[in-house]
């Protein structure tokens, strides 16, 4: 599979200011811009599922969603190549489960993924599996995840990221970088099994973003802000109120 284009924010980019959309009262005092207003997401997510499906060529699927985050991208994914199932001359069958994956405390990476929950994960040996998280940061999770599951020996393992972070805490996992970058230049930081975990993950990005922490959209900040429906930079007063 060929690396596909995806949406570069720069760093320059003003995002919205606030009024300018509908956002629910209780977090007009802790954000700062909007960066992505819901219906941009949706958007590129409609694509985002059309590209999977014509690479799958229809293929059986196991859909892997990685909560809490991922989940309202999981649903509009999974709810966009249901409607290109319903509509195409071909379909693709689905199967989904569920897992947990927790880095955060307030806006920083504790350097730790827990993984939790899911079906017993023989279910995925042999199968092609798309694995559906809204954020790659440092990477740290992705590359955990992935050496894990690889050990079911899936089919496949593709990865849509809706958000990759512009970061230099980044490992090295990040969109265009699966056959065009030499090994030995992986960041130090990076895990040993990154060049293989690369050239074996294709990763789909929605949009890759400046290095600001950001809510909405299902991304939260201590459980907060997962109910708002575009994605927007937290201010210094929802940090604040919202601490742990
Ligand atoms: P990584 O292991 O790549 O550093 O972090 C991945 C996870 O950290 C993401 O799945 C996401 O849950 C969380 N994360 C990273 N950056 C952000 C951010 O800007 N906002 C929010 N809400 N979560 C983030």
């Amino acid at each position: 599979d060929q690396p596909k284009p995806f949406v570069s924010i720069p760093d320059n980019f003003d995002g919205y200011a606030l009024d300018s959309f509908c956002i629910p009262k209780h977090y007009e005092d802790s954000l700062e811009r909007i960066l992505l207003p819901h219906g941009i997401i949706m958007d590129r997510v409609a694509k985002m599922a059309r590209d999977i499906v014509s690479d799958l060529e229809y293929e059986p699927l196991t859909c892997l969603c990685i909560l809490k985050g991922g989940h309202q991208f999981f649903a509009d994914l999974v709810d966009r190549i249901k409607m290109l199932n319903e509509s195409g001359p071909l379909s693709l069958p689905l199967r989904i489960d569920f897992i947990r994956a927790k880095s955060y405390e307030d806006d920083h990476s504790t350097g730790k993924v827990q993984i939790i929950g899911g079906d017993n994960m023989e279910s995925i040996r042999g199968r092609n599996v798309l694995i559906v998280e809204d954020m790659i940061d440092t990477g740290n999770t992705m590359v955990k995840l992935l050496a894990t599951l690889r050990e079911y020996e899936p089919k496949t393992l593709r990865v849509a990221s809706l958000f990759v972070k512009r970061t230099p805490l980044s490992n090295g996992y990040k969109p265009h970088c699966t056959s065009d970058r030499p090994s030995n230049t992986y960041p130090t930081r990076a895990s040993p099994l990154l060049p293989l975990l690369m050239s074996t993950a294709f990763l789909d990005t929605g949009f890759e973003v400046p290095n600001h922490f950001v809510v909405g959209y299902a991304l939260d900040y201590n459980e907060y802000f997962r109910d708002l429906p575009h994605v927007a930079i937290l201010n210094d007063t929802g940090k604040e109120k919202y601490k742990m």
